[in-house]
């Protein structure tokens, strides 16, 4: 029998390679994890915390406007970036920390070096150590893709948005998906102009439509501006230090600051995967079975680099059915069902399930019931923002199939409905469900 160094190399210690580590190790395997960055990954280190916390910074913005109208004396505020930008940082160094302690006390050796493919049980280390695993999970996740026009270096992706020096008085953000619109809404409460291009005129692909269109309308209410149909041509960086960005359809438009957010690649270039005969798609990440394995017999993968949900708490459980499934002697594997997920943006957007599009495109027919409503916390401040809450049925049984929203904590609200939906209920146990007056989330059992 071949031996090997490891029961277990992990290859990128973020959300899943921490996981499937940890529980590994946990079952008594002999577990190492590569990280050539910083252990936490995206999620903790450049992506979902210090982004939410940025979120919760920038909703005092209008937070203190809307306080005169409770009554509140509230002197024109200053905001200091720098304080909590170095609060935020703080807190991902802390979160980082505890990550790490977690890893040594479950006996996970953290090799702090990039870490390659060299065949189907061989990884080599930055160092040049050569180690030698039973199993190799790649946990590598992805990066901020970068168009290549001329002048591209000149912009910053959301990595380098945690460590500006200062709020841009002028911002251009590229791209339509949830970063860019969540970045849009950071922004612009901090005081920059934001203006958002993007290549369609569709932000948010794959949520509820009339759910888009409303962010897009109150956003634009806002301030925030929008170009779409606006491909990128080139970055010129003027005496200034200003920026000049060309795109086509439109006028070129000078700014302080461009923000590319226009998708995320698998981290899978250089990696050495050839050497295992490792397959990747057409986006370049992993290809892999229900079980996470690879097309390599010893070599598994789970994350944002098999580009199947990019999700953190999607990386996790599949981190963990891995685990469990090859150290554990508890075969698991992850429901892609019903996947609840959030825009951060201002106001929030969340959703679960299909979409009325989606199901009238699978089912012929769906039954919409809505309430578009203005919470009555906004009443009061004077704030002109609707909030819209929408669920899609199947037509014939009116189990629910979708369930989309917007307006002030939706992703709060969403988590607990997506399990009625996870659960396969009717609206009609929404109906016998008394509201909790006065709620913005009783509207939920008052949908007509
Ligand atoms: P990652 O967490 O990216 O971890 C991969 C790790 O591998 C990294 O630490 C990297 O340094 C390391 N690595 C790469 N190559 C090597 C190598 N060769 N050797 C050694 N180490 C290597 N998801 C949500 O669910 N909710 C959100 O609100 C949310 N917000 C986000 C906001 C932003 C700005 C971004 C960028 C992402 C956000 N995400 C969010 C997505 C989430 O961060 C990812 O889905 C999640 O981190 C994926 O986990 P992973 O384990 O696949 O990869």
């Amino acid at each position: 029998m071949a031996s090997y160094d490891y029961d277990l190399f992990v290859i990128g210690a973020g959300s899943g390679g921490v996981r499937a580590s940890r529980v590994a190790a946990a079952h008594g395997a002999k577990v190492a994890v590569a990280e050539e960055y910083r252990v936490g990954g995206t999620c903790v280190i450049r992506g979902c915390v210090p982004k939410k916390l940025l979120i919760y910074g920038a909703h005092f913005a209008e937070d203190l406007a809307d306080a005169r109208r409770f009554g509140w004396n509230v002197p024109d505020c200053d905001f200091d970036w720098k304080v909590l930008i170095k609060n935020v940082l703080d807190e991902v160094d802390r979160i980082n920390g505890a990550y790490t302690d977690t890893l040594n006390n479950n006996g996970v050796e953290i090799i702090q070096e990039r870490a390659t493919i060299t065949g189907p049980h061989g990884i080599r280390l930055a160092s040049g150590r050569e180690v030698t695993a039973k199993t190799i999970l790649v946990a590598v996740g992805a990066t901020p893709s970068v168009p290549k026009c001329p002048g591209h270096e000149h912009g910053i992706t959301s990595n380098e948005a945690f460590h500006l020096e200062s709020i841009p008085k002028r911002i251009l953000i590229a791209g339509a998906g949830y970063i860019a619109n969540e970045f849009a809404g950071i922004f612009h409460q901090f005081g920059a102009h934001v203006t958002l291009i993007n290549r369609t005129d569709v932000i948010l692909r794959g949520y509820d439509e009339q759910i888009r269109d409303r962010l897009l309308q109150i956003s634009m209410m806002k301030g925030i501006e929008f170009r779409f149909h606006a491909d990128f041509q080139g970055i010129e960086k003027l005496k200034d230090g200003s920026l000049k960005v060309s795109m086509s359809g439109h006028e070129p438009i000078v700014v302080d600051c461009v923000m590319f957010a226009t998708g995320r690649d698998p981290n899978t270039a250089d990696l050495g995967l050839e050497t295992a005969g490792v397959e990747l798609d057409a986006k370049g990440a992993i290809v892999v079975d229900d079980d996470n394995r690879s097309t390599c017999a010893s070599i598994y993968a789970v994350g944002d680099v098999t580009n199947r949900i990019q999700l953190t708490p999607i990386a996790i459980r599949e981190g963990q059915a891995f685990a469990d499934t090859m150290f554990g002697n508890k075969p698991t594997r992850v429901d892609y069902e019903n996947v609840p997920s959030a825009v951060f943006s201002h106001p929030p957007i969340a959703g679960v399930g299909l979409t009325e599009g989606q199901a009238k495109a699978k089912f012929g027919s769906a039954k919409v019931y809505t309430s578009d409503f203005r919470p009555m916390k906004n009443v009061l401040a004077g704030r002109n923002e609707r909030s819209l809450y929408k669920m899609v049925c199947d037509s014939e049984t009116d189990k629910i199939l979708g369930l989309h929203m917007i307006g002030p904590d939706v992703p709060e609200i969403l988590q607990a409905a997506a399990i009625a939906v996870k659960a396969g209920l009717t609206k009609a146990a929404f109906d016998q469900t008394v509201a909790l007056h006065p709620t913005m989330a009783e509207e939920l059992v008052l949908l007509r």
